[in-house]
């Protein structure tokens, strides 16, 4: 019998659910806005429902009023993507009395993995490896003090329930400590709603490597294997690629890996999709950072080295259907996939730059994935993440994977909007990315950023254009 599923999200991620509803033959509802009339995701929706409210917490983040049109629209079942409602146990339970499937984990999971402090001590209860400090949450500066003198400065003061890169702040030293302390309590209060902190031992030069799980309400939890996630700025994401080039061919590495995530996952009877994070050091020894309860960003890399639709099989699981996966071994990888974040940003300060879409042009290599919402007429907005689109290549080998991506990039034409599409251009051409063998502090040691050559990629942008528009004219 066909479903009908609420998209409680916008953006590329939107339009990416829709199409997995289409393809289960469930119906896709998408939610558009008084701010995004034209939102790119509604083209791919069967219905449209209107959203009333101006801003975020009036809209994507408004409980009641999203479980009220559910309800009134008859919804079997809520998507909400990732950010927004996507890791709030207060929707899962609201849905849930209204008779209503969330599409994701059961609620005491996401609870237990949404606060840094709790899942590290599940964690370690379970014999995973941690990152060194609190266990819980430190109360005051004095008793963070303490732990950072006996795990040795410099330590990282963490919101237990921040995400998206922020409420985090390396301290050097004691009064860096204390000057900062109060600082994060502050943003995670205000940004998280709750001003909890954690204090770990800041690693040097790590890896972010995390593993994809897939779990059904049959108590299977599977692994998709790993992504590469080190190329950050502000201790966020910009490049992923699967799999890891510094775990390489280390086959007993990565299951060691892998397998760790499922037993975390299993502690807190993990039911949808998730990922497990870890830093991974020189010496290769890894720690559990945090779990994300819910789909993340940079899952399609995992879809193209895999061949499995991550959100078809998070909605099957939703509903507690069958995910036609026999067995671990059955599940296998081959070749390499890469994907670059296109944010609408400045790419030499790398700041969020606002703006609007002049025009948009794709010349893209054969096999290119580009998930966006990009659109002749989009505006960007502070109030909405800058992300607007994925570009995903893949080979059978990591230099073919590469090799796409710049081809890709070169042929990505977003006129109008400021992006970090340069940046990317000249991160592919580094010799220390190619090598495979990169830090969470590449971009601050290599300064990719420096060598950013407007004036050429203008060029050859317009260049590109002018072809294309000398064919549509008919010469
Ligand atoms: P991913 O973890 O999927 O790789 P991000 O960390 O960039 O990607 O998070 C995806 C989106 O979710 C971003 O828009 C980010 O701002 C948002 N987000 C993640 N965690 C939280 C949180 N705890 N509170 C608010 N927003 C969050
Ligand atoms: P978020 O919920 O914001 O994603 P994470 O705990 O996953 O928070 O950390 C985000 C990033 O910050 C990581 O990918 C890594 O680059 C960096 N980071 C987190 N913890 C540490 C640590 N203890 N030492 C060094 N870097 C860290
Ligand atoms: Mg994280």
């Amino acid at each position: 019998m066909t479903k009908r599923i609420l998209i409680a999200n916008r953006g590329e991620i939107a339009s990416r659910i829709a199409k997995a509803c289409r393809e289960l033959e469930y119906t896709s509802v998408g939610l558009w806005t008084e701010s995004e009339p034209h939102a790119k995701h509604l083209e791919f929706c069967d219905e449209w429902l209107f959203c009333p409210g101006e801003t975020n917490k009036e809209t994507y983040l408004n409980i009641d009023g999203l479980v009220k049109l559910a309800v009134d629209n008859k919804i079997d079942g809520v998507h909400p993507g990732y950010g927004f409602l996507s890791e709030n146990t207060d929707f899962a339970a609201a849905l849930e009395k209204a008779g209503i499937i969330f599409i994701g984990p059961n609620s005491n999971a996401v609870r237990l993995m949404g606060d840094k402090a709790i899942s590290k001590t599940l964690a370690e209860k379970n014999n995973i490896p941690v990152v060194p400090g609190s266990t819980g949450a430190v109360a005051t500066v004095e008793e963070a003090q303490k732990i950072a003198e006996e795990i040795e400065y410099p330590v990282l003061l963490k919101a237990v329930a921040g995400g998206g890169g922020r409420g985090l702040r390396p301290c050097f030293d004691k009064d860096e400590l204390a000057a900062n302390f109060e600082v994060v309590q502050r943003e995670a209060l205000s940004a998280f709603g709750n001003p909890d902190l954690l204090v770990e031992k800041f690693i040097q030069n790590p890896r972010h490597i995390e593993v994809q799980i897939l779990a059904d309400k049959k108590g299977n939890v599977f692994h998709f294997f790993e992504r590469e996630c080190s190329v950050q700025r502000r201790h966020q994401k910009i490049i992923e690629e699967a799999p890891s080039p510094f775990i390489g061919d280390d086959e007993a590495l990565r299951k060691d890996l892998c397998e760790t995530a499922v037993r975390l996952a299993k502690s807190v009877d993990y039911d949808s999709a998730g990922t497990v994070e870890f830093i991974m050091g020189d010496d290769k020894k890894f720690y559990f950072l945090e779990m994300n309860t819910r789909i993340q960003v940079e899952h399609p890399i995992t879809e193209e080295i895999t061949g499995i639709d991550l959100i078809v099989c998070m909605i099957q699981a939703a509903f507690g259907d069958d995910l036609g996966i026999p067995s671990q071994d059955w599940i296998t990888r081959s070749g390499h996939a890469i994907e670059c974040r296109i944010c609408a940003e400045d790419p030499i300060t790398m700041l969020p730059a606002p703006g609007k879409v002049t025009g948009f042009e794709t010349n893209f290599p054969q096999g290119t994935r580009f998930d966006n919402c990009i659109y002749k007429g989009l505006e960007v907005t502070p109030d909405f993440d800058p992300m607007v689109g994925k570009l995903v290549t893949k080979g059978l080998k990591r230099g073919v994977a590469l090799r796409k991506m710049k081809a890709a990039l070169n042929g990505l034409f977003v006129e109008g909007l400021k992006t970090n599409i340069p940046l990317h251009k000249v991160i592919l051409e580094n010799e220390k990315f190619k090598s495979g063998n990169y830090s969470t502090n590449f971009i601050k040691e290599e300064n990719p950023q420096g060598e950013i050559n407007i004036e050429f990629d203008h060029l050859r942008f317009y260049k590109m254009l002018a072809t294309i528009e000398a064919r549509r004219m008919g010469f």
